[in-house]
C-alpha cells in the first residue's frame, strides 16, 4: 500500500518504512563520514534506543565506535494495514545495517521501567558480554507503571503561575494561543517519578548487583536547560523538576560507581524536534526560531551530530571536558550562544502568521517532523507500494525473564 502522513495536532499516526530506513542511513552516513572513533566503549546498552537521542547514541556507538549494542525501546509493530511506529522501522533498519557490518545487535521491545525488562537485559548481558562498558539512559516516557501496578503520568505544566504562549498549527500554520494552569504538587511528584532519576538508579543498581558493570563503566542521561523564553514551561516547570532530580541521582550514582572507577554523566543536549519534544507546549515556536538562528549561524545540528560530537570530543576525555558548575557536560553551547539567544528573545513575541516564514524556520521544523516519520525524505518514491510489516529480531522477554 501507499503510505501518507496523517497528522493531527502534534501527532502523526502513520510512518513510512522506506523513509524511516533512509533517515537511519542518513544518520549512519554522518557518523561514518567522520571516520572511526577510537578508544570508546565496546559493549553498549542503550535504554530508549529507537528514536531521537537514544537512536543517535546507538548509531554512533555501533557505526562510529564499532561497539556491540543492546537496545531497549517501546515500539508498536504494524497491525493489518496500520503502519508500525517510526521507531520500529528505524530499529529494523539499524539492525539490518549493524548485521551487514558484522556488528552484534540485540533488541528488547517492552517496558524499560519493569523489573522483567531489567532481568531480561541482565540475563543477556551475562550470557553474551559478561559486563557492559556504557549505559546510555535516553528514555522519554509519558507514563510509568510502578511495581505496585499503579501507573503515574508525567505532565508538561508550569509551576506556581499559569503559562501562556503560542503554538503553530502544523497544517494551517496558524498561531494559536495556549494557556496552561500550574501543576498540582501531585503532578510535579508524578512527573519526577516518570522522568526523574529513579529508574536510571534502578537500572544501574540492578546491573551492579548482577556484577554486570565493567571497570570504568560510564552511564549517561540527557537533560535540557534551554532558553529563558521556554523556562516557564520547561526548566521551571514539571519536567524541569524531573531534570533536577537527574543531577541528584548522578551524584548518588557517582558514589556508587566510584569503586569501579565508573562515572555517571548528566549531559545537557541541544533542543531538537523528537517525538518527545513535539509534545512540549510552545516548543514548535521556540525550535522554529532556534533553527532559523542556528542555520543562519552555520551551527545547526541534529541528534546525530550532537551525539557524534559528544562521543568524539567530550564523553571519554579524561580531562578538559566542557562542564558547568553542577558538573554536567555541556553540548548546548551553540544553542546558548548569545547571538542565537538574542535572535530568539527578540523575535519571540513578534512572530505572526504574516512573518512566520521570514522570522522562523517553520519550514525546517515541518521537514524535521515529516522526516521523523519517514516522510519527505530525499530519494524515496512515495508512490511506490510499501509492505508495512517489517520484522525485527527481538529478545523474547517472557522466556528471558523467567
Ligand atoms: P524520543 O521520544 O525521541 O525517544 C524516546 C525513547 O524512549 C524511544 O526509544 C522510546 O521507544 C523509548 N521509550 C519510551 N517509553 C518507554 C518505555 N516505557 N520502555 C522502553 N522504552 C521507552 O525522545 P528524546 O527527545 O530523544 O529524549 C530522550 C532523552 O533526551 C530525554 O531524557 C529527553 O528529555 C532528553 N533531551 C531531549 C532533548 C530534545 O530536544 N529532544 C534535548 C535535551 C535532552
Amino acid at each position: 500500500m501507499k503510505i501518507e502522513p496523517k497528522i493531527k495536532g502534534f501527532l502523526c499516526t502513520t510512518a513510512h518504512p522506506a523513509g524511516c530506513a533512509a533517515e537511519v542511513h542518513q544518520q549512519i552516513q554522518v557518523v561514518e563520514n567522520q571516520g572511526p572513533i577510537s578508544g570508546a566503549p565496546q559493549r553498549v546498552l542503550v535504554i530508549g534506543a529507537s528514536g531521537g537521542y537514544g537512536l543517535a547514541s546507538r548509531i554512533v556507538a555501533a557505526m562510529g565506535c564499532g561497539a556491540q549494542t543492546m537496545g531497549v525501546f517501546f515500539e508498536r509493530p504494524a497491525k493489518g494495514a496500520r503502519t508500525a511506529s517510526p521507531g520500529w522501522y528505524k530499529t529494523a533498519a539499524f539492525t539490518e545495517e549493524a548485521e551487514r557490518r558484522g556488528l552484534y545487535c540485540k533488541n528488547f521491545n517492552g517496558d524499560a521501567f519493569s523489573t522483567d525488562m531489567k532481568a531480561a537485559v541482565i540475563k543477556e548481558i551475562q550470557a553474551d558480554w559478561g559486563q557492559v562498558d556504557l549505559v546510555v539512559y535516553s528514555l522519554a516516557a509519558p507514563a510509568r507503571t510502578l511495581a505496585s501496578g499503579e501507573t503515574v503520568r508525567s505532565t508538561l505544566k508550569p509551576i506556581g503561575a499559569p503559562f501562556s504562549g503560542a503554538t503553530i498549527d502544523f497544517n494551517s500554520e496558524e498561531l494559536r494561543s495556549i494557556s496552561l494552569d500550574p501543576a498540582t504538587d501531585q503532578e510535579v511528584a508524578d512527573t519526577v517519578q516518570v522522568m526523574g532519576g529513579e529508574d536510571w538508579q534502578d537500572w544501574i543498581t540492578a546491573l551492579s548487583r548482577a556484577g554486570c558493570l565493567a571497570e570504568g563503566c560510564i552511564t549517561t542521561n540527557y537533560t535540557y536547560l534551554g532558553s529563558e523564553v521556554t523556562w516557564p514551561i520547561y526548566y521551571h516547570g514539571t519536567i524541569g523538576r524531573a531534570k533536577e532530580d537527574l543531577d541528584r541521582t548522578a551524584a548518588r550514582l557517582n558514589e556508587q560507581l566510584a569503586p569501579l572507577a565508573g562515572k555517571a554523566e548528566v549531559v545537557v543536549m541541544k533542543g531538537l524536534l523528537t517525538q518527545a519534544a513535539s509534545a512540549i507546549p510552545g516548543m514548535s515556536l521556540y525550535l522554529s526560531l532556534l533553527f532559523k538562528a542556528m542555520k543562519a549561524n552555520g551551527t545547526h545540528e541534529g541528534c546525530i551530530e550532537q551525539v557524534d560530537r559528544l562521543f568524539r570530543t567530550q564523553l571519554f576525555l579524561k580531562e578538559d571536558q566542557r562542564r558547568d558548575d553542577e558538573g554536567r557536560l555541556r553540548m548546548d553551547e551553540l544553542e546558548m550562544a548569545e547571538e542565537v539567544q538574542s535572535y530568539v528573545r527578540e523575535h519571540w513575541s513578534k512572530v505572526s502568521e504574516a512573518n512566520l516564514h521570514e522570522f522562523t524556520d517553520f519550514a525546517g521544523y515541518k521537514a524535521a517532523f515529516l522526516h521523523m516519520h519517514g516522510f519527505s525524505m530525499p530519494g524515496i518514491d512515495y508512490e511506490a507500494e510499501q509492505i508495512v510489516d517489517r520484522a525485527i529480531p527481538l529478545v523474547s522477554l517472557d522466556e528471558e525473564a523467567s
